[in-house]
Order: structure tokens, then C-alpha cells, then sequence
């Protein structure tokens, strides 16, 4: 089903970039209600849309800010085209990532203004926009009551496209495999984002060490999302501190050598990774597609959620 989910986007070795700008009309079109309710979720495709990028004045701006400019967008639905936002909520954006580093690949992001989560409907923000920088300005320098916020808007939110996703695997493959949901330690975009990346890692725009380890969930440099909760649950601002600034030693972790995060094994190059990533998937799915006809479908997300 690859071709689903491919994506005509120029090629880049950029380590996440942003989405098209604007798209032709996808195959549904974006919802035209004004509202900053949740937007579709059930039924909307999950698929990349294919077809040639045009540029626009809207978002015409450096790659690096794109995120940011989505973010501070007044109502998502009417701003963003369906090719880049796959859901929208008074606190939160889910977006296709550009360059998809797997068969699934978003990125959620805090809005900005950030109401209150007890009154979304409020235009005021509880946080500084340069606040949402990234990880690090968000857990150095707010509250812990606004930091709990964000974080915990941002983990609903990917709860939701998780479960997004994981319909979309039994629609299209008929079983369900892992998904990772993390932050990367040394970000490549201004304005903090989740990655929520499904674990077959199976993608064109997969093409170098860089990009394969920066995603590997067993490294170090791709921080789970669950590690941070446990963060500012358990620690005071000194131990936040302390893990933050662990993270800046991360951007060695990219020349681990190639391996596979699934069985160890090491491979040589990329072309090698990749064919052998593909076997693990084809693996996972023979074992997952025979345990369901011996046993029927159980959703595994419904053991381990957050
Ligand atoms: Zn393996």
C-alpha cells in the first residue's frame, strides 16, 4: 500500500521540514465549518496526497518558521488545506509531516493563542508564544500548571491521531503495528512538535543514517513522549533541568552506527536498512495476520495507552 502514502514533495535531506504549502484538491475537501471544535477525524484519509505542490503567498516563508505560521493560525480548517492538517482542536493542530519518515508520520503541535484548557473558547493564552520555541523553552521556562497543560493538550491530541492511524492500519493492511509518539532531543524547527511515527519506518524520504537514527525510539535522541509526562509528574524544576540539558550532548547519538532497533542486527548501509526493515514488517504482519484468524482481532490499544 505504499503508494497510498507516498508523497511527490521534492526530496530533501532535511530532518523533518514542513508540509506543501498548498495542495490540489485532495480527494475529500477540507471542511469548510468555521468552528474550533475538533475537526474530522473518523473517515478522513490518512493518505499522503499525491500530486504536484504549488506555492503560496499565504505560507511563503522559511521553512524553519512554517510550523510556527500554522500554528498561529486563526481557524486551521479555513487556512490550511487537507493536504497538510489532518485535525485541528482549540489547543492543538495534528499535520502530515512533509517528509514521512514511515507508512504514518504526523507532527502535533500546541496553537498559539493557548486558552486555558478549563476555557477553550477564551482568546487569551496562558502561554508566551516564544515559550513554544521548543521541548526546552516550554519546560524551562513556564509553570508547571502551564507546562502540564500543554503537554498533556499535546498528548491528547496524539492519543487521537494514534487511534486515527491505527484504524487506517486495519483498513488498509488488516492488523496493527507499533507507533512511536516522541519529541526529537535537538529539534530542526522552531515552535514545539510531537512526532507521531509509525514504527515500520518504511518510506522514500527514509535516506540517510541521520534521519533513521533520529527516529530510532532506543537511542536516546528521539524522546518518547511517555518519558517526558514522567518528567514533569515526578520531578521538581531542577530534575526537568537537569534532563533537558542532557539532551544537548544528543546530536552524537546520529552517527550511531546503522542497526536495526528491532533485532540488533547491524547493516552496512541504507539500502541494506531499509530491505531488512521491510522483512521485519513483512514478518510482523504474517505473525499478527495468522494470531487473528486463530484468535480474532484484539486492539492493542486498548492495552497499552497512555
Ligand atoms: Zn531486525
Amino acid at each position: 500500500m505504499g503508494n497510498c502514502l507516498s508523497s511527490t514533495q521534492s526530496d530533501s535531506e532535511e530532518e523533518e521540514s514542513p508540509p506543501p504549502a498548498t495542495s490540489p484538491p485532495p480527494l475529500t475537501a477540507p471542511d469548510p465549518t468555521p468552528t474550533s471544535s475538533r475537526q474530522p477525524t473518523r473517515g478522513r484519509s490518512l493518505r499522503y496526497y499525491t500530486g504536484k505542490s504549488r506555492s503560496s503567498d499565504v505560507f511563503a516563508m522559511k521553512p524553519l518558521d512554517a510550523l510556527r505560521s500554522y500554528a498561529t493560525v486563526h481557524h486551521p480548517p479555513h487556512s490550511l488545506p487537507a493536504s497538510t492538517l489532518l485535525m485541528s482542536t482549540p489547543h492543538t493542530l495534528a499535520i502530515f509531516d512533509a517528509y514521512p519518515k514511515a507508512k504514518y508520520h504526523f507532527l502535533v503541535l500546541p496553537r498559539y493563542p493557548f486558552p486555558p484548557r478549563s476555557n477553550p473558547e477564551s482568546r487569551s493564552s496562558i502561554v508566551k508564544l516564544d515559550h513554544l520555541d521548543s521541548l526546552r523553552t516550554l519546560l524551562l521556562k513556564t509553570s508547571a500548571d502551564v507546562r502540564e497543560q500543554v503537554i498533556g493538550a499535546l498528548a491528547d491530541t496524539a492519543q487521537e491521531v494514534e487511534e486515527m492511524i491505527r484504524d487506517e492500519m486495519i483498513k488498509t493492511e488488516g492488523f496493527e503495528w507499533g507507533i512511536n509518539i516522541g519529541f526529537h532531543a535537538i529539534p530542526s524547527m522552531k515552535h514545539v512538535h510531537l512526532h507521531v511515527i509509525s514504527e515500520d519506518r518504511m518510506s522514500d524520504k527514509l535516506k540517510t543514517k541521520k534521519h533513521y537514527n533520529s527516529f530510532r525510539p532506543d537511542l536516546g535522541f528521539f524522546i518518547s513522549l511517555i518519558d517526558v509526562q514522567h518528567w514533569i509528574e515526578d520531578g521538581d524544576d531542577q530534575s526537568i533541568r537537569q534532563h533537558i540539558e542532557s539532551l544537548d550532548s544528543a546530536e552524537a547519538l546520529l552517527d550511531t552506527p546503522l542497526m536495526c532497533f528491532k533485532c540488533d542486527e547491524p547493516e552496512h548501509n541504507m539500502p541494506s536498512l531499509k530491505k531488512h526493515l521491510e522483512k521485519e514488517y513483512e514478518k510482523e504482519k504474517k505473525t499478527a495476520l495468522k494470531r487473528i484468524a486463530e484468535r480474532g482481532r484484539q486492539r492493542s490499544s486498548d492495552e497499552d495507552m497512555f
